[in-house]
Formats: structure tokens, sequence, C-alpha cells
């Protein structure tokens, strides 16, 4: 069995008195890349805590930031990691993952022919059942009314104009678009490691 198994059973989540179990499972830990970049922006690499006391125990990861809060075990009381590095580099892949989040951040949550930002949904620009594919060069952020209004229709059918053809996005241009929607909670310690441009408190 893993020493990081054995652990993982010995480390009891004994709170101390404020920090209750429901606090400690919300302590993920930034995930850096042995560069030192973030491993992966969208979604952002965070992973449980427990997972990171694994990943430090088996020799590889680095800590390079904590929470205050501390785990207990019998023989190890630890602080949690909030930013950790990889030992070891990965290569990213150069094209993000094709998920709902990542269009819509694509096409900066908005509708692509009104520009209305409500009630968002997906549009086939060439319609399925004309063979059109759910592909990121054939998918674009719609309204439901237009939506509705397209039907099954192909743009130019349809009478209604994109404002930009879809395409296949980089990491750099989620990245660039990512800014302008930053997630809701960054933990202090993580900012650092996310952005050169973030506002830099005195
Ligand atoms: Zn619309």
């Amino acid at each position: 069995m893993f020493k990081a198994e054995l652990l993982e059973r010995a480390i009891q989540v004994r709170s101390s008195q404020e920090d209750g179990a429901r606090n400690l499972a919300a302590c993920p830990s930034l995930v850096l890349n042995a560069d030192y970049t973030p491993l992966s922006y969208y979604p952002l690499s965070l992973w449980p805590w427990q997972t990171a006391i694994k990943a430090i125990f088996l020799d590889r990861v680095v800590v390079i930031e904590t929470y205050d809060r501390e785990v207990h075990s019998p023989n190890l009381d630890m602080k949690i990691p909030s930013v950790i590095a990889l030992k070891q580099y990965v290569k990213p892949s150069e094209f993000p993952a094709f998920t709902r989040f990542n269009l819509f951040l694509r096409d900066r949550f908005a509708c692509q022919y009104c520009g209305d930002p409500h009630h968002l949904t997906f549009d086939h620009v060439v319609p399925r059942r004309l063979g059109g594919r759910t592909t990121w060069e054939n998918i674009a952020t719609a309204c439901a009314p237009c939506n509705m209004k397209k039907g099954g229709r192909t743009p130019k059918g349809a009478g209604m104009h994109l404002y930009a053809q879809p395409i296949r996005p980089t990491h750099w241009q989620l990245q660039q678009h990512g800014k302008l929607f930053p997630p809701n909670h960054l933990h202090e310690t993580w900012r650092d490691w996310l952005y050169w441009d973030i506002e830099l408190e005195a």
C-alpha cells in the first residue's frame, strides 16, 4: 500500500475549534506547473486539499503557499497548502477543452446574433438536419429568442448575422476573455500566480 494511502487514513479531519470539516472542504489548492504557471486556467486547476497533501507525500509537488488552517494526524500537524507546484513539467495542450463554459467564454457570454447576455443557449450555425456538427466551428452562443427565430435554418436562410464566425480558441484567447469574467472567489494566495495585470494592493 502506498505511504500516501496510509497517510490519508491516518489524517483525521479533526478540525480545530473554529474549523468545521465543512470549511476544510473549501480549501482547494491551486496547482501550478513546474514553470509556476497554472496547470490550467479553464477550468482553473484546483485540487481538493486531500489530493494536494497526498501529492506532497508522494514527492510530486512543492508547497508554495499555505492556508492558516491545519490538518492533524497522530504524528503530523500540517498547514493546508493553498498553492502547490508540480515537480515534473506537464506539457499543456494548445487548445482548451470543448465545454459549455469555454464556449460561452469564447463568445464573452453574449448572444452572437444580438449581443443579449441573458437566456443563453447554444446554436448549431449549420443546423444538424443539414449535417451541421457539434464542434467549436459550428456552435455559437445564442439567446433563446434568437435561437427560436433562427429555427432549423442557416443564418443566411434566417436573414441573421453572426458577430463572428465561430472558431476553435487557443488557451491564450480564452484567457484574455476570462479576465473580463473573473471567478467569484480567488483566494488571496492564488492571485500572484494567475495574472500579471491584477491590481496590486498596497
Ligand atoms: Zn440574441
